[in-house]
């Protein structure tokens, strides 16, 4: 047995590595900077921990919640591993004790915020230490291409500046490659050894329902998975409220969690679900970061998730444990509505606000695409799924009907061309169904002969066709914030009649509205 599996068994109790954690262990212990990608519950943690043991020294590791930072110290501690936090929670004795041992070098792992990382007493505490190692944790929090950016993370390259000579690992679960490559240059990698581990999680079952009589439907599912540990995401506090309430009522062990709740019921919450107190939590997205309870067999989004790197995260904590576990989306296009409300409430930048409409948008196709979800979720994350089928979501279980949408695509694609190509989805949808919006009458389009020729389809269905059409090809969208649709060859010859459009999927019908407005 080498030192490393030694130390592995010796510390951890793990005899064997978990893919890619020894790679990385290795270019970590050579000195290289290193950039990790890993899904989550991947084993992150242990590519920096043991690297510290084995390195004697001091690791510092950057970690964005001081909660997961107590809980990290804690089972580190437990495990004989000298480890230490310093943050604003800390009494007088407990910090100076935290400061004697980086000082003394009998520490080995030190967890701080972003923001304590560059302060200049921290730095100079650093510098009296035997500083060999600095981890990054959620590193795409430094990238605004990621999403949940966070600008203090922007000031970590003080680290690099300060130690230029100390190598730093950065690890992250979310990573497109533009994440990626941000990640390097925001931290001033040098030549940094990269690892991507698959993102496909064999046993969770991906499936989109329509968002129409979800309580019902919610029951339904449930009474077949009694006692079984589950995530419900609402979008809204209140909903996470009624929710767990009215599934109370009907004798389901349910609790709420959400930012707006004290401390202390927060906590018990999330404890009683941990320990299989409580079944189900009822929670917006503040639930879930650091949570690692393996046998969580369902997480359900009653609410669109605003882009696809939240929803892969949440369903993500799902089904650790490895056994089936389920993924249920309920779905309405006016779900974008909130989501549209929310990025330009939280979006300071124009150039951020850019990015997460694109993100939305990926989002609304996923829910729309009938391509197999698995192979979707794995293409946004720049991984090839080997197969043209999964057989463990709904898209390859029932395969999506085909209806002939051609005539739809023509009144659409008339009304792009009337209104000049300078229009978004929403706009051709406005006109096609004759709204009297300012707009509308401001351009004069409604005295086109398109403007009300869209009997029939509601505004979200012409939108959904109007989605599956860009997906097609059939009309090109700029994307971004304001996209806006032109006509392209395809559009042509559909137009002209060589071409049909077939809609996969069922013909667009009512959905309830998001009920958030
Ligand atoms: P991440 O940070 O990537 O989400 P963690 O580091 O929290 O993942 O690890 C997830 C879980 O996997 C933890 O419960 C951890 O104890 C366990 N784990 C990590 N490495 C191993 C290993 N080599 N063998 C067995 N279990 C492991
Ligand atoms: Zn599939």
């Amino acid at each position: 047995m080498n030192a490393k599996t030694e130390m592995l068994e010796r510390y951890f109790g793990y005899t064997t590595f978990r893919p890619l954690q020894e790679e990385i262990i290795d270019a970590v212990l050579a000195g290289r900077d290193v950039v990790a990608v890993m899904a989550t519950g991947g084993g992150k943690s242990l590519c920096y921990q043991l690297p510290a043991l084995m390195l004697g020294g001091l690791a510092v590791v950057v970690s964005p919640l001081i909660a997961l930072m107590k809980d990290q110290v804690d089972a580190l501690t437990a495990n004989g591993i000298p480890a230490a936090t310093l943050n604003s929670t800390l009494t007088y004795g407990e910090r100076t004790a935290a400061e004697r041992a980086i000082t003394s070098g009998t520490l080995r792992l030190l967890y701080v915020s972003p923001e304590r990382a560059v302060t200049s007493g921290f730095l100079s505490l650093l510098k009296r230490s035997d500083l060999r190692l600095i981890a990054v944790d959620e590193a795409h929090c430094i990238s605004m291409w990621g999403h949940q950016f966070r600008p203090e993370y922007r000031r970590l390259r003080e680290l690099r500046e300060q130690f230029p000579r100390v190598p730093i690992v950065a690890l992250t679960a979310t990573a497109t490659p533009a994440v990626q490559e941000d990640i390097v240059r925001q931290l001033n990698l040098r030549s940094p050894a990269g690892f991507t581990g698959s993102f496909n999680r064999e046993n969770l079952r991906y499936r989109v329902l329509p968002k129409r009589n979800v309580f019902p439907t919610l029951l339904k599912y449930l009474a077949d998975h009694r006692e079984e540990a589950g995530i419900i995401y609402c979008f809204s506090q209140k909903s996470t409220e009624e929710l767990a309430e009215k599934l109370a009522e009907k004798g389901y062990r349910a609790v709420p969690y959400h930012a707006g709740l004290p401390d202390v019921v927060r906590a018990v919450h999330q404890e009683q679900f941990i320990r299989g107190d409580v079944d189900i939590v009822c929670a917006t997205v503040a639930f879930g970061m650091g949570i690692d309870k393996p046998d969580v067999r369902f997480v359900i989004h009653a609410d669109l998730p605003k882009d696809i790197e939240s929803y892969y995260q949440e369903t993500g904590r799902a089904g650790r444990d490895g056994e089936p576990s389920d993924c249920i989306l309920f779905y309405s296009r006016g779900d974008y509505r909130t989501i549209k409300y929310l990025i330009e409430k939280e979006c300071g930048e124009p150039a951020q606000k850019d990015v997460a409409y694109r993100k939305a948008g990926k989002m609304l196709d996923y829910c729309e695409s009938t391509e197999c979800r698995r192979k979707f979720l794995l293409r946004y994350f720049g991984e090839t799924y080997p197969a043209e089928r999964c057989g463990t979501c709904d898209r390859c279980e029932t395969p999506a009907e085909v209806f002939d949408a051609t005539e739809a695509g023509k009144t659409i694609i008339e009304c792009i061309r009337q209104t000049g190509e300078r229009f978004g989805a929403s706009y051709i949808a406005d006109v096609l169904c004759g709204s009297k919006s300012g707009r509308i009458i401001a351009n004069g389009h409604d005295a086109i002969p398109a403007y009300g020729s869209g009997g029939g389809y509601t505004r979200d269905q012409w939108q959904t066709v109007l989605q599956e059409m860009v997906r097609k090809g059939v009309v090109t969208s700029t994307g971004g914030r304001y996209p806006v649709l032109t006509l392209n060859e395809t559009s042509r010859s559909v137009l002209s009649g060589k071409k049909p459009i077939k809609i996969a999927g069922s013909p667009p019908e009512e959905t309830d509205s998001a009920g958030e407005e």
